[in-house]
């Protein structure tokens, strides 16, 4: 009896811990999405008049920067991209990603990074200080906390005495993804995303494409002139890191729903006048067809791993930096 019910057990914990797992990844990359679609975006001004409203809403879910200081700090990611005045890259250093470090550091660095209680802490903390204040901000503090607990306390007052299932759901499926999942995901996302600690002399579209760079997530396709088995052989090779490393672990936990196909384009033409962010998919290549700009300047990364080597490689060419 007592094999039985634990075979039965292990059994559901086979089949429940896979969707448990790909919960909290399609979770995170959602609270990701907030930030660095939807907060990125409605700070542009792309939803016109309701931008602010959307900003709003999208920070507080995404427990991330208000409206008004994202739409500040990211006008000065733009004007300043990886000088010293940018935040995003300052919000890199202070983890203690900085360049001029020997190569072999910076695998065990990253590392430390993503996992390490402290390295965590450190990020939720920050995160969860600029969306509660009720001293400073009462109106923001007061929507922030009904939209991340009131559908738990609604759900464990229906429950009852049985409250614990729903806390037990919302631990998993909100609370992990919007902490150590949005932790993960931001290291990983912010480190491919620009060549960071950069200078450049040139100013313009070559200035902003020395620094960055588009972003597939996916291999390029297997030779034309491979045929019979070397040719099956080799695109099931493909579809599988297709779907169960670039759309499962970099498109889906790391980045979530975003714009990395076509960043360089988005800092060329960040208000968008021949650039189509709703197009986003097909402009950067549209772009790339008709402006001799672009063909000279653009260039791309294919995976996200091969995003994060290239910046490793670049970062350790770099002197070490004093006071960043
Ligand atoms: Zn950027
Ligand atoms: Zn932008």
């Amino acid at each position: 009896m007592l094999n039985a019910s634990t075979d039965s057990s292990l059994t559901v914990w086979a089949w429940t811990a896979p969707l448990i797992l790909l919960t909290v990844m399609v979770s995170a990359g959602a609270f990701r999405a907030m930030h660095t679609f939807v907060l990125h975006h409605a700070s542009h001004g792309d939803f016109g008049r309701h931008s602010p409203l959307i900003g709003v809403l999208a920070g507080a879910i995404g427990m991330t920067q208000s409206y008004d200081d994202y739409r500040r700090d990211h006008l000065v990611h733009h004007s300043a991209l990886t000088s010293r005045l940018d935040p995003d890259q300052a919000a890199l250093a202070a983890l203690g990603l900085r360049p001029g470090l020997p190569r072999c550091a910076y695998p065990r660095l990253l590392c430390r990074t993503l996992l390490a209680p402290a390295c965590v802490l450190r990020t939720v903390s920050g995160r969860v200080g600029i969306n509660v204040s009720l001293r400073r901000q009462p109106l923001r503090t007061t929507a922030f906390l009904v939209a991340q607990f009131g559908p738990v306390a609604a759900m464990c007052w229906w429950y009852g005495t049985e409250y614990w299932k729903p806390l037990v759901a919302w631990s998993v499926a909100w609370l992990l993804p919007l902490t150590l999942g949005w932790h993960v995901s931001m290291v990983l996302y912010a480190l491919g995303l620009h060549s960071w600690f950069r200078d450049s002399s040139r100013s313009g579209w070559e200035g902003f494409a020395e620094k960055t760079g588009a972003r597939f997530f996916a291999d390029p396709c297997p030779a034309r002139s491979l045929r019979g088995p070397r040719a099956l052989r080799a695109w099931c090779f493909w579809w599988f890191r297709l779907l169960f490393w670039h759309l499962l672990v970099a498109r889906v936990l790391v980045v979530g729903f975003t714009d990395n196909g076509c960043h360089d384009a988005h800092h060329a033409d960040p208000k968008g006048r021949t650039f189509n962010w709703c197009d986003a998919a097909y402009a950067r290549s549209e772009m790339m067809a008709n402006s001799p700009r672009a063909q000279e300047n653009f260039w791309h990364t294919w995976s996200l791993s091969e995003a994060i080597t290239r910046n490793f490689d670049q970062l350790a060419d770099l002197p070490r930096a004093t006071g960043t």
